[in-house]
């Protein structure tokens, strides 16, 4: 009989497969497995209506022979008669039409093999022969497929019980692969465990042990765990299962803050078990933390780490999910233009969302215990892409305030702004201590305003991005011009500018290497200076910048100069009698930047300046 050349398509496919070292090679076990528990599906699915079809004792079970360089994976399920043989495993692209060009580099043939439902055939990853021996369900004839890179054939065989037998004759090692690797039942084992320890059936391994008497035996195990935990009824499942499943798959102990366990059924049916850590992974916000959600297709492990699958801003979430309809013709490797994938990742954003909304509602001490750990990301999550996911995570920010030194949301803060406040006050430092004896800050808050304290790096950031909440701006007040003067209190400002106009201009003159201006300020009360930048670019900001970017960007500084302090009566005093004010200048300069939290530029220069002035004042 004549060997079968696969179609033109298949057979570059099947070689592009063949030949690409890249593939993840050890995926060819999980596929052979879920078409054999389909096949077992199948089977049950038929002895519903069909008595005389048995649906008992259900199984895979895997061999592998070292001598032969063999692996056997034999199953009971439903068979495949000549026909299906011939027209399940003839071809590979069922979609059929798609151009392959020539010298496609290793990450184009990895996207191509991606896009196949390449299924049976990513066995000829690790295999040069493979034998299909198969007799389907209430038929008398049994098949054997025999196939290789060059065809295959379809003949009569033997063959007892219903169900399909798959004999693989693995390569040869190579110079890029140990093909030999599969041939290790402790490595075939682990790889069941790894990827298919969720399917429905027991797959059944020759494993060996040690007997009572230290004698070593093979016996037949059940390999895999077969019914996972998220797809157990939640009834039947107390909390300790759920923190048990969570302590050993994420060696984390504290018990999670939130364990969600739900189905979702329709368009996208899945079922997901999701859990909110109470505690940050210590690698956080560094480079290695992985995302740990895994995704499954009806309790087929398909990958770690499925990004696909919730927004970045959540990447907190830990768990798996596991999907009833993910396109089979899709392949199990390649995922990120799926719309299916779109479709879980908004469901699953949704639930996560409305999770921690009800948190914020009904348990404020856990939200902001939350908070503590991950409240960053959120905020980074709203900065981020120039605020594009701003509206999805603004009402999920808290941050701590004037009001009584707790956390506040937006909107409780909006909700008792003062009758003529316009704007959301903040003012930023490195810890609540730090802010809250900010000079510029003390005439507001006798002013009874309410100020938010932005203590993390990337507040600053986040209010210019977010601009508003519900049309009231973001402003510092340790930035640009304050608006919360009296028209009194205006003009009187204007007026001892005005007054003082040669005094201020020398003061600028004396600083003009230092500062950008020079103005009086109704901000402070009982200190004399303080320093603060244009609206923008803060000094906060400037820092977080240049540690990332290096003496890039430079915000711009205003020394602003409070007129009731005495300290400006003497300045101005002792300058009317023509005496040199540099120093002085210079001094009320430094005394801003270190009450700003910046470091002076020459220290030397200053505590002399400094001895000077005691020496002067003692003598
Ligand atoms: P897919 O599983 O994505 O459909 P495959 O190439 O893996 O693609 O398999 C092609 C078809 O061959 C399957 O749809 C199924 O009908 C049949 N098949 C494969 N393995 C088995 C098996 N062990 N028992 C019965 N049918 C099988």
């Amino acid at each position: 009989m004549a060997i079968k050349q696969f179609k033109t398509e298949s057979k570059r496919l099947l070689d592009l497969m063949a030949n690409s070292i890249y593939t993840n090679t050890d995926i060819f076990l999980r596929e052979l497995i879920s078409n054999a528990s389909d096949a077992l599906d199948k089977r049950y699915f038929l002895s519903l209506t069909d008595t005389n079809i048995k649906s008992e004792d259900l199984k895979i079970k895997i061999y592998a022979d070292k001598k032969e360089k063999t692996i056997t994976i034999i199953d009971n399920g439903i068979g495949m008669s000549k026909e299906d043989l011939e027209n399940n495993l003839g071809t590979i692209a069922k979609s059929g039409s798609f151009e392959f060009k020539e010298n496609l580099d290793e990450k184009e043939k990895v996207d191509i093999i991606g896009q196949f439902g390449v299924g049976f055939y990513s066995a000829f990853m690790v295999a040069d022969k493979i034998e299909v021996l198969s007799k389907k369900i209430n038929e008398d004839k049994a098949y054997l497929w025999t196939g290789t890179l060059d065809g295959y054939e379809v003949k009569q065989a033997k063959k007892d019980d219903f169900g399909t037998t798959i004999i693989l004759y693995i390569k040869d090692n190579s110079k890029e692969k140990k093909y030999d690797q599969y041939l290790n039942i402790d490595n075939l084992e682990m790889l069941v465990k790894k990827y298919s320890d969720f399917i429905r059936y027991p797959i059944i391994m020759n494993i060996e042990s040690y007997g009572e008497n230290g004698a070593k035996e093979t016996k037949e195990t059940t390999v895999n765990s077969m019914v996972p935990i998220w797809k157990k009824p939640k009834k039947e499942l107390k909390d300790e299962d759920y923190q048990m499943f969570y302590s050993t798959n994420y060696y984390d102990f504290e018990k999670p803050l939130s364990t969600l366990h739900y189905k979702v059924e329709g368009n996208t049916s899945y079922s997901a078990l999701l859990f909110i850590p109470s505690v940050r992974p210590l690698n956080y916000f560094s480079n290695d933390y992985k995302l740990d959600l895994k995704l499954y297709s009806k309790g087929v492990f398909i990958k770690d780490e499925a990004k696909e699958l919730i927004s970045d801003y959540f990447r907190f979430v830990r768990g798996v999910v596991d999907s009833d309809d993910l396109s089979l013709n899709i392949s199990r490797e390649i995922l990120q233009e799926n719309h299916q994938m779109a479709a879980l990742k908004k469901s699953i954003d949704k639930k996560i969302k409305s999770t921690l909304v009800k948190m914020l509602e009904n348990n404020r001490e856990d939200y902001e215990k939350f908070f503590e750990q991950f409240g960053q990301q959120l905020k980074f999550g709203a900065y981020d892409h120039y605020g594009a996911n701003k509206d999805e995570l603004v009402d999920l920010l808290i941050f701590k305030s004037s009001y009584e030194d707790k956390y506040v949301t937006l909107k409780e803060y909006v909700s008792r702004m003062k009758e003529d406040q316009k704007e959301i006050y903040f003012a930023s430092g490195p810890s609540i201590k730090a802010i809250k004896e900010l000079p510029e800050l003390e005439t507001v808050l006798d002013k009874g305003y309410e100020i938010l304290y932005f203590t993390d790096s990337v507040d600053e950031f986040m209010a210019n991005v977010l601009h508003d909440y519900d049309g009231k701006i973001f402003k510092s007040l340790q930035q640009g011009n304050l608006d919360f003067d009296t028209k009194e209190e205006k003009e009187k400002i204007e007026k001892k500018a005005k007054d003082n106009e040669d005094l201020i201009n020398k003061i600028k003159e004396e600083l003009k290497d230092k500062v950008n201006d020079v103005r009086l300020t109704n901000r402070l009360k009982s200190s004399a200076v303080c320093l603060v930048s244009d609206d923008g670019l803060s000094f906060n900001m400037e820092k977080t910048l240049n540690a990332i970017n290096q003496g890039a960007v430079k915000a711009n500084k205003i020394l602003e100069i409070n007129p009731n302090h005495e300290l400006f009566k003497a300045l101005n005093s002792v300058y009317k009698k023509g005496n040199d004010i540099k120093d002085y200048s210079i001094l009320l300069y430094e005394q801003a930047q270190l009450i700003a939290g910046l470091p002076l530029e020459d220290p030397i220069a200053y505590s002399k300046r400094v001895a000077d002035l005691m020496l002067k004042a003692m003598s």
